[in-house]
């Protein structure tokens, strides 16, 4: 997360703090259910950095071109097409085709399938509840609301699902029509969104 404490300073980069709320559904047996949101339990909350993709990308693409990086687009269909580059270093960022590139059998994908909804500027926080009938999710960026999500491993299908848009905005729906306010955050609780505490 310290790495992109510098890009903080700038809009144009897309990293915000945000608050962040993780929530599962409330135990029938519990005495004192603690912290409610959206008529879930809180499981846990803190403060993150949120990086927008779509604006993160087209701001580090214009620092570098400044810097006089170059650009080209090529498609790398065998690990000799590598070698033979003239560069004295080649950085892998090749991602799920890093499995077909470098014969990594230990790369597959997780699918994850997004519905965006128009922006909201005043929504500044996000949170994840993971429920029956799979977990549901919100963040905002500047561009829009984004409601998720799957998770689906070995799944590799492009094409958006309509069931899963339906059981994403019907899951929010509800979460929604239990909104009462959003939980305080303690500021000094700091925490990577990627690597949650336990
Ligand atoms: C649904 C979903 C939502 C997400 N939302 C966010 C978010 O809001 N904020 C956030 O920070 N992260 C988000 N992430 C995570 C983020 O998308 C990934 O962490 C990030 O894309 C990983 O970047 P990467 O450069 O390692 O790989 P990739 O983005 O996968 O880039 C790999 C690149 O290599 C290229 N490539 C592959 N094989 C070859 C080849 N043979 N020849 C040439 N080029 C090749 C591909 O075309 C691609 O451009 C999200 C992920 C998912 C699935």
């Amino acid at each position: 997360m310290v790495e992109f404490t510098p890009f903080l300073t700038e809009p144009r980069y897309g990293a915000y703090w945000i608050d962040h709320i993780q929530m599962r559904p409330l135990r029938q047996d519990s005495q004192s259910p603690g912290e409610i949101f959206l008529g879930r339990r809180v499981t846990d909350k803190f403060r993150t950095i949120m990086v927008d993709p779509n604006l993160y990308l087209a701001a580090l693409m214009q620092d570098l071109k400044e810097m006089g990086v170059k650009f080209w687009t090529k498609k790398f269909t065998a690990l000799g097409e590598l070698t033979g580059l003239p560069h004295p270093a080649l950085v892998n960022c090749s991602g799920l085709g890093a499995g077909l590139l470098f014969g990594d059998e230990n790369m597959y994908p997780i699918r994850g399938q997004l519905t965006l909804l128009k922006p909201q500027p005043e929504i500044d926080y996000s949170f994840i509840s993971r429920q029956p009938g799979g977990v549901l999710y919100m963040f905002p960026r500047r561009g829009n609301i984004v409601l998720g999500g799957t998770h689906q491993r070995g799944y590799d299908q492009l094409l958006s699902e309509p069931a899963e848009v339906e059981r994403q905005l019907r899951g929010h729906g509800e979460l929604m029509a239990s909104l009462r306010g959003i939980p305080r955050m303690d500021p000094s609780d700091v925490q990577s969104l990627w690597a949650p505490k336990l």
